[in-house]
């Protein structure tokens, strides 16, 4: 079982910065930026690639999510929303997860 499904299911106590049938948000514990949060899908999925049409409403409720969590921490300036899929991506956690950071300024191309 991912860490994700244990914080999920309450095994792992966090707070949620949003929680609704679908999926949880809650901060990163490794921040990449001065804020960091994932939203996860209750679904376990794996990754993105494990997704096909009948989640096509969970993928855009994420991409919803992720846009009122950065309105509710203030993040008014920008953020960047990003899904790791696969190793060449540096995926580590196989539960599908969108990061939301923002904060701060990001380049591009990405690392
Ligand atoms: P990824 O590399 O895209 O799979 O991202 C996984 C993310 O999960 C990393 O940024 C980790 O810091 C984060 N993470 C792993 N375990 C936990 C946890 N228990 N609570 C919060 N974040 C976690």
């Amino acid at each position: 079982m991912s860490v994700f499904q244990k914080i999920i299911d309450g095994e792992i106590p966090v707070e949620f910065l949003h929680e609704d049938e679908s999926c949880v948000a809650f901060y990163d514990q490794n921040p990449q930026a001065p804020i960091h949060v994932l939203v996860v899908p209750r679904k376990p999925l794996k990754m993105l690639e494990d997704a096909d049409l009948e989640d096509e409403a969970l993928l855009g409720r994420l991409m919803l999510v992720a846009n009122k969590v950065a309105k509710q921490l203030s993040l008014e300036t920008g953020y960047r929303v990003v899904i790791n899929n696969g190793p060449d991506a540096c995926q580590s956690v196989y539960h599908l997860h969108v990061h939301l950071l923002g904060g701060r300024g990001f380049s591009w191309p990405p690392g």
